[in-house]
């Protein structure tokens, strides 16, 4: 062996080959040092090979080895090469993303050697670092005069002797920031921003819980997934139950099964700060020897996590989609929980399904892969009835409790009651007279309410009915959302953000009217009608990072009586105060511009439905819509999957849609509308002119403006090939060829297997 290839972190699709120097060993996974027109980075060696690729004039040599233990071990390194390969990502760029930062020592070395300025922005992405900004070193004798305010934070400041904004905030509001920067510009104290490490999970002690003995059909599902698990056969499974069907409880026993033969374990969820009583509930099982591996966490407890696993000191992580990368020795099972979660595919820059690819990996390592849900994605399902996956279910509730009731509201019927006043398109017009009787009932038992409505904001839309305009983002094709606490409009694609105004921009006239209804507004006219009840509402507003958290404890603890709330209410919460939960518009989501709206429509509104009657009291839940003969609103509400499930697969063999064929998503975007347009005509002839094959032609739909057509100022263009796998793969690849070689100022970008059409 003398030569090796090499991923660097570029966006290109290929490795770099280097001499290895006299004395150097390495093997596939070391991190090395390489030059590279006339810098030096970090890379990490992909394979040996013992001569150089031929036509290859002058090879480099490697310049130093940066860690003796090679980061990656070769069966995960394998993995992430096929899973770039496959979504045409490149090598570079996903070990960059995968790898733990280099440690200061390798770090050192690089910059000591004159190479490598600014080596921070190719380390390991920190995954949603903490920062936060901290108060101290207050000058006790103070000569100038301060006002009240100033004088209090001071105080708090010189006693405690460093405090953070956060806490400064929630005693002294949100100018505690200026109040601050005040007293630094006086040099009464020194501020510093810094990291933190904020973990909600690791920082509670928990009991270890007795695990109860399982019913038969959780005890089938466990032998059926014991028994492949010691066999090393591998396998895919697809754990079918109901919500609140103990699905969680077959994760842990497998869990446990793999663990007493000595091999690892991952669990991924979709969003950990959404789900922190899993976590809990894994701790309580095992101990401490988890990896939590949750968005919250700062980059070095994050690569601390990764190398203990990488040691084999821990074996079993936990987290969310980038989790499924953890180097885990000798995994046994990979869990996917909620597998039909859109949140595990990436939707930037390494554009990789999570679940799919735990599929991938379970196999490449003869682990077995459980894929879990109450409403499975079609694609899994229809895999599972193909017996590609083993489907194994468990059809009812696991405590006594039966699923919920569930009734459908016509709103075409309803008409806000006669004392109704206010806006045009308000919260009075959603708040029909059986649901209000509903949450009063709710209220007088003492029970828990969630109303669920996917609009965050006071008022979705502003409209002008003198002229008919609407009040949209400057950068973005979307209208703007009136925020009323903040006293802004916001783009929630661009976070622009402007004033409300009092007369329409574009004809003048005093008649802009709010449409629609946010959960801002909602919260508002919940309150004023229930004056006595507690509301709290959960939303990407209200609820950042730990904040979440602490709405769900509230929520737990019986100190929120009405939870109102995007998306985020809908997922895996066992809260058995909730004896109502409210659909405040079901056919919401039907409306989006693409094929799997029925499938997501159906699946928010059969999950939101499963957090009703948990506990002791039996759940009742109330879908209003404008389509109540809709077939996804008729199945959730009779929790029927498999009758959606025909209806749906019906639909896509007709329409060839996944899991019908394949398809890939070409976007493309410029400043230009001209320029857009044209990328995206010459990217699509790459696909119209692909020769048919014995097995039918690719299927090219557009290219056409995106369904938001403008975003951050720049004119979106999209196209879809559809077909079988191996042409569309040979045209993805000659895609992604054109737009490697440039684009000038338009850029572009291949989705296999997309997800979002948008
Ligand atoms: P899922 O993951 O399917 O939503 P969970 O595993 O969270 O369901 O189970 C729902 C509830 O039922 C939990 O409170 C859990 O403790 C309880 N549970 C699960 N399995 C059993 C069992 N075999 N016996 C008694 N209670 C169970
Ligand atoms: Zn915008």
């Amino acid at each position: 062996m003398s030569f090796v290839d090499v991923a660097i972190p570029v966006p290109l699709r290929r490795t770099f080959t280097y001499r290895v120097p006299e004395g150097m060993t390495l093997q596939p996974g070391h991190r090395v040092a390489v030059p590279f027109h006339r810098r030096k980075v970090a890379g990490f060696v992909i394979a040996t090979r013992d001569t150089a690729p031929e036509g290859v004039q002058r090879v480099l040599s490697v310049a130093g080895l940066l860690e003796e233990e090679p980061v990656f071990p070769a069966d995960l390194l394998a993995f992430l090469d096929e899973a770039a390969r496959y979504y045409l990502h490149p090598i570079g760029e996903v070990l960059r993303a995968a790898a733990p930062a280099l440690p200061t020592g390798a770090l050192r070395k690089l910059r000591d050697d004159g190479f490598l300025e600014g080596e921070e922005r190719i380390r390991g992405r920190a995954i949603g670092t903490v920062r936060e900004l901290f108060a101290f070193g207050a000058v006790r004798e103070v000569t100038v005069r301060l006002g009240a305010r100033q004088r209090a934070l001071l105080a708090l400041v010189q006693e405690r002797g460093e405090v953070a904004l956060t806490e400064l905030r929630e005693l002294h509001g949100p100018s505690a920031r200026s109040t601050l920067k005040a007293l630094q510009a006086k040099a009464l104290l020194s501020l510093e921003e810094r990291e933190v490490q904020r973990d909600p999970f690791l920082g509670k002690p928990v009991d270890r819980d007795v695990p109860p003995p399982l019913h038969p059909a959780q005890t089938l599902a466990v032998a059926r997934m014991a028994e492949a698990l010691h066999a090393r056969s591998g396998g895919g499974f697809l754990l079918h139950g109901v919500t609140g069907s103990g699905k969680t409880e077959v994760y842990l026993h497998v869990i446990e099964e793999a663990q007493k033969l000595g091999r690892g374990a991952l669990l991924l969820v979709p969003e950990i700060a959404l789900t922190p009583q899993l976590a809990q509930r894994f701790r309580a099982r095992f101990g401490d020897g988890i990896a939590v591996l949750h968005s919250a966490l700062g980059e070095r407890e994050r690569d601390d996590f990764w190398r203990r696993l990488r040691r084999g000191e821990l074996r079993l992580a936990v987290g969310a989609r980038s989790a499924l990368f953890a180097p885990i020795e000798d995994l046994g099972v990979i869990v996917v929980d909620e597998e039909h979660d859109g949140s595990f595919k990436q939707e930037e820059g390494f554009r990789y399904h999570a679940r799919d690819l735990a599929l991938l990996r379970a196999h490449r390592q003869n682990a077995i892969c459980i894929l879990g849900s109450a409403t499975p994605s079609v694609e899994s399902f229809h895999r599972a009835t193909e017996g590609n996956l083993t489907l194994l279910s468990l059809p009812e509730r696991a405590t006594t409790q039966r699923l919920p009731d569930v009734e459908t509201i016509d709103l075409k019927r309803w008409r806000p009651a006669s004392d109704a006043t206010g806006p045009r398109g308000g919260a009075s017009l959603f708040l029909t007279a059986p649901l209000l009787r509903a949450l009063g009932e709710c209220l007088t038992n003492g029970d828990q309410a969630i109303l669920f409505l996917n609009r965050r904001g006071f008022v979705p839309a502003l409209r002008c009915f003198a002229c008919g305009a609407g009040v949209e983002c400057p950068l973005c094709s979307v209208t703007l959302t009136e925020h009323r606490s903040a006293g802004e409009l916001r783009c929630h694609y661009c976070d622009y953000r402007a004033a409300v105004p009092t007369v329409c921009k574009t004809c003048g006239a005093d008649a802009l009217e709010p449409l629609g209804l946010g959960t801002e507004q909602l919260e508002h006219a919940l309150i004023e009608r229930f004056p006595e009840a507690r509301v709290a509402r959960l939303d990407r507003d209200t609820a950042t990072g730990k904040n979440v958290e602490a709405v769900l404890d509230r929520l737990r603890r019986r100190e929120v009586d009405v939870l109102v709330g995007t998306q985020m209410v809908t997922k895996g919460h066992d809260l058995p105060g909730v004896t109502l939960v409210g659909v405040m518009l079901a056919d919401q989501s039907l409306a989006f511009p693409d094929f799997r709206a029925g499938e997501r429509t159906f699946q928010l509104l059969a999950q939101v439905a499963g957090r009703a009657g948990r506990g002791e009291r039996e759940g009742r839940v109330i879908f209003q819509t404008f389509q109540p003969e809709h077939p996804a609103i008729v199945a959730a509400a009779r929790h029927d999957y498999e009758a959606f499930f025909r209806a749906e697969l019906a639909e896509r063999r007709d329409l060839e849609y996944p899991p019908f064929g394949r398809m890939i998503a070409v976007r493309v975007d410029a400043p230009d509308e001209v320029v857009a347009k044209r990328v995206a005509e010459e990217l699509a002839r790459f696909a119209k002119s692909h020769p048919a094959t014995a097995r039918g032609e690719l299927k090219v739909q557009g290219p056409a403006p995106a369904p938001i057509a403008r975003l951050r100022a720049r004119f979106r263009q999209r196209f879809l090939v559809r077909g079988e796998r191996g042409p569309l793969r040979q045209v993805a690849a000659r895609i992604a060829n054109a737009i490697d070689e440039g684009l000038g100022n338009a850029r572009a970008s291949v989705d296999v297997d997309p997800v979002s059409m948008l």
